[in-house]
């Protein structure tokens, strides 16, 4: 292979990162001046770093390697796609079989109302289409002035002009002047931050009706879509109360508002089913996809459109919307093979029977730590709240992130990736995981949830605030 960087030392390498690479979500000075972490391979549901440490990767690269690592049919699939049509687009009245075969594939795995895709590069291109889309939907209805989105903080929706606006990120939105007009945001259903002393079910009623209540505030005939991941996932892994979604979806139907769900996470078996409109019995009219589209060995994404919204796009002229990339041929035979194996190998039923039990097992012991608060699991995708004081869910006196940050570092030392959001820790592995790794990933965890909780008492900040 051309890569020069490949037979570089570390140091060498990471010289020259600083010198001509600028990193997405990274403190550009800190990086430089401690180098980057350098990830030459990966095999399951390890990688590998220049220094030959094997790390446990336990966020499935950025929550999207749902196959694991290193699979030979899917370099298979792109070698003999790029000898075949390695690029054509698919404007302007053209198709080709790739995308076709995708797009199939992906209606069959949908619920049965959704059964065309419009294709992007990724889950944030997604959500820009799902924009135009919806407003256009309601233009083209005669209802010019319903189009507003309603989101919702702490929500992420990708790093686009479009998708940062969609997501509720207030460090996101004080850098380059969003959101962008008419997407407002309501609050969130994150019982353990905000649900104080009341019941989970009643917080997760109150919560959706905080939609009802913003719908009545803008007027139903300004509103055309409301946007949001089933489970938040960059947001900390939040799984919300019980009554969240039943309450969500009436206030969809009763207002006639558009449900865009953002499965970009979720989908392709994450929790336990192909999609988590099915884990919650969510009736979507959108469905954002990327990430284990592919398990990220292509960049690709798409909106997943009900019958309904569909007939209305096609039957309105031109949509005016597209990127060269949509449906791009190579990524759609490699997002095909990556479903071939989803489906053959049985994983997503093998997250709802048998990994993904036995992960919630062992990854609810994680409770029982002295620095635990809560350690829900939803399929392949959990988090722990660090705290204090676990009887009044306390905050830590430190600045939020500083305690997560501390855990993440120490776990990464420990040949485990555990992200951190604020002062919670996430994880998200490979759907492929075994019970074995399990074990590992969880003994790792607590090992390093320990010598965090030490370096704190030392450092004196096991406090709240
Ligand atoms: C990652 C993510 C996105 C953005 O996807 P990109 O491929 O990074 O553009 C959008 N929505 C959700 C829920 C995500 O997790």
């Amino acid at each position: 292979m051309n890569i020069r960087a490949n037979h570089l030392p570390t140091a060498e390498i990471q010289a020259l990162d600083a010198a001509h690479h600028l990193h997405p979500f990274t403190d550009g000075d800190l990086i430089n001046k401690r180098g980057a972490r350098v990830i030459t391979s990966a095999q399951g549901v390890m990688i590998r770093d220049s220094e030959g440490n094997e790390i446990l990767d336990g966020m499935s690269g950025l929550w999207c390697c749902n196959i694991g690592h290193g699979r030979r049919e899917l370099a298979d699939a792109a070698h003999a796609q790029m000898l075949q049509l390695s690029y054509y687009n698919t404007f302007f009245m053209t198709t080709h079989p790739p995308v076709v075969s995708l797009a199939e594939k992906i209606a069959e795995l949908a619920p049965a109302h959704m059964n065309h895709v419009f294709f992007a590069s990724g889950g944030s291109e997604a959500n820009d289409t799902n924009i135009r889309l919806v407003r256009h939907y309601w233009a083209a209805q005669g209802k010019p002035d319903k189009k507003v989105i309603i989101s919702r903080k702490n929500a992420y929706h990708g790093s686009t002009m479009g998708g940062a606006s969609l997501g509720g990120m207030s460090g996101m939105h004080a850098q380059g002047g969003l959101p962008i007009p008419d997407i407002v945001h309501i609050d969130q259903p994150h019982w353990w931050a905000e649900g104080g002393d009341m019941d989970p079910a009643e917080f997760g009623r109150m919560r959706a009706r905080k939609l009802e209540e913003k719908i009545a505030e803008l007027g139903e005939d300004r509103v055309a879509a409301f946007i949001a991941e089933p489970i938040q996932g960059a947001g900390g892994v939040i799984i919300p109360p019980e009554t969240y979604w039943p309450e969500i979806g009436r206030i969809c139907r009763d207002h006639e508002i558009l449900l865009i769900a953002d499965e970009v996470i979720t989908g392709f078996g994450r929790t336990g089913n192909m999609f988590a409109a099915e884990t919650f019995d969510i009736t979507p009219d959108i469905m954002t996809i990327a990430k284990g589209l592919s398990s990220g060995y292509a960049p690709i994404g798409g909106s997943i459109v009900s019958d309904h919204v569909s007939e209305v796009l096609n039957a309105n002229g031109d949509f005016n919307h597209g990127y060269t990339y949509s449906g791009h041929p190579v990524a759609s035979a490699v997002a095909l093979e990556n479903l071939r194996i989803i489906v053959e190998e049985g994983l997503v039923e093998r997250v709802q029977t048998e990994i993904g039990p036995y992960l919630a097992e062992r990854w609810g012991s994680l409770a029982d730590h002295p620095m635990v608060g809560e350690a829900p699991i939803c399929g392949m995708m959990g988090s722990i709240a660090l705290t204090p004081e676990k009887s009044s869910r306390a905050r830590f006196a430190s600045e939020e992130g500083v305690v997560g940050l501390r855990c993440r570092e120490i776990c990464f030392q420990n040949n485990l990736v555990m992200r951190h959001v604020g002062d919670r820790m996430v994880i998200a592995p490979p759907l492929v995981i075994t019970k074995g790794e399990v074990d590992l990933l969880v003994e790792r965890a607590w090992q390093a949830l320990d010598a965090t909780l030490k370096g704190l008492k030392d450092d004196g900040m096991f406090t709240a605030g």
